[in-house]
């Protein structure tokens, strides 16, 4: 009787919102939902404009597609970075993990997704065309850094059928990820390895 008695509504919806966020379980989810509730009221009014502010000023960088709040991102604004190496990634997170890794001195693509026909997802849904506008620069490198799965190898193949001819040099990241991991959870030493010894395409 006593978990029906302690089931109210507010409650029961912020913890189910919590657990709808990725790597929160039920638990953590309820030991979150009342350590807010102890919380002043600023500290949670200042929570909840974090997140709406971020949601509303926060957009995808106008050269790569990474999340930002300016129209290019810091990555593609480093002057010291090499504005020819790109490597495409599907998703703003992938980039955390070359981030993280320190190695990576060139700049990102991120795709929004990948080529899936099963869930309707085709090369129009994705951020394509700028791609193949960066790929026009001189010398570049794209190295491909898309998940071993089947929707990744489709879109890494149709990648270099699109960029057959041109002067590209394409490369992926050596087979030092598990197949179907996602890459942002991925070590930082893995993901250095892979970049080293990114093998040649086509
Ligand atoms: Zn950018």
């Amino acid at each position: 009787m006593l978990d029906a008695d302690i089931k109210e509504t507010l409650i029961e919806n912020l913890i189910g919102q919590l657990a709808g966020l990725p790597s929160i379980g039920r638990k953590t989810a309820q030991r979150l939902a009342y350590h807010i509730l102890a919380q002043d009221s600023s500290a949670v009014n200042e929570l909840a404009r974090t997140l709406t502010d971020a949601k509303s000023r926060i957009h995808a960088c106008a050269s790569c597609g990474n999340y930002t709040e300016r129209e290019t991102c810091r990555i593609c604004g480093n002057g010291r970075r090499q504005q020819n190496m790109i490597c495409v990634v599907e998703k703003p997170a992938d980039i955390l993990a070359f981030e993280r890794s320190g190695s990576y001195l060139g700049v990102y693509h991120v795709l929004g997704g990948t080529i899936s026909p099963l869930d309707g997802i085709g090369p129009g849904d994705l951020n394509f065309a700028r791609l193949w506008e960066r790929s026009r620069q001189s010398q570049v490198e794209l190295i491909l850094a898309l998940n071993t799965n089947a929707e990744g190898e489709a879109t890494a193949s149709y990648i270099v059928q699109k960029l057959q001819g041109m002067p590209v040099r394409i490369s992926r990241l050596a087979r030092g990820i598990p197949v179907g991991s996602e890459l942002e959870y991925v070590d930082e030493l893995t993901v250095q390895r892979a970049l080293e010894s990114r093998v040649e395409m086509g």
